[in-house]
């Protein structure tokens, strides 16, 4: 793969980082321990018992979106990882070249079209 795509891949995988990482910082709070990890938040609006049911739906809600944009921001930040130590754009599966246009479509895809 030459520089020019590669950068191009990178731009595009740090976009969607941002992005993601916004959608989370609404409904989730960072942890510290590692990069990409978030807790949904839960929101404590009062304590009668109609209140309560509305934060767990909430939660529940949030909790579900959470867990699906941390997995894709997950994803995100192992192909940048990839990028950095020169295994980006191969199959993790079989080791052959991943096709570029699969890779445009989704830069963090991690195996080629027929694995
Ligand atoms: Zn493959």
């Amino acid at each position: 793969m030459d520089a020019k795509t590669l950068l191009e891949l990178k731009e595009m995988l740090l976009k969607e980082k941002g992005e993601l990482e916004e959608n989370l910082s609404r409904i989730a709070k960072p942890m510290d321990k590692k990069e990409g990890d978030y807790e949904t938040s839960f929101d404590d609006i009062g304590t009668d018992r109609e209140d309560n049911a509305t934060e767990v739906g909430e939660y529940t809600d949030n909790l579900s979106v959470e867990v699906t944009l941390e997995k894709r921001l997950q994803e995100i930040i192992e192909a940048l990882a990839r990028m950095e130590d020169g295994t980006y754009g191969f199959c993790e599966n079989c080791k052959k070249e991943i096709d570029i246009e699969r890779l445009r479509a989704n830069p963090a895809a991690k195996t080629c079209i027929k694995c």
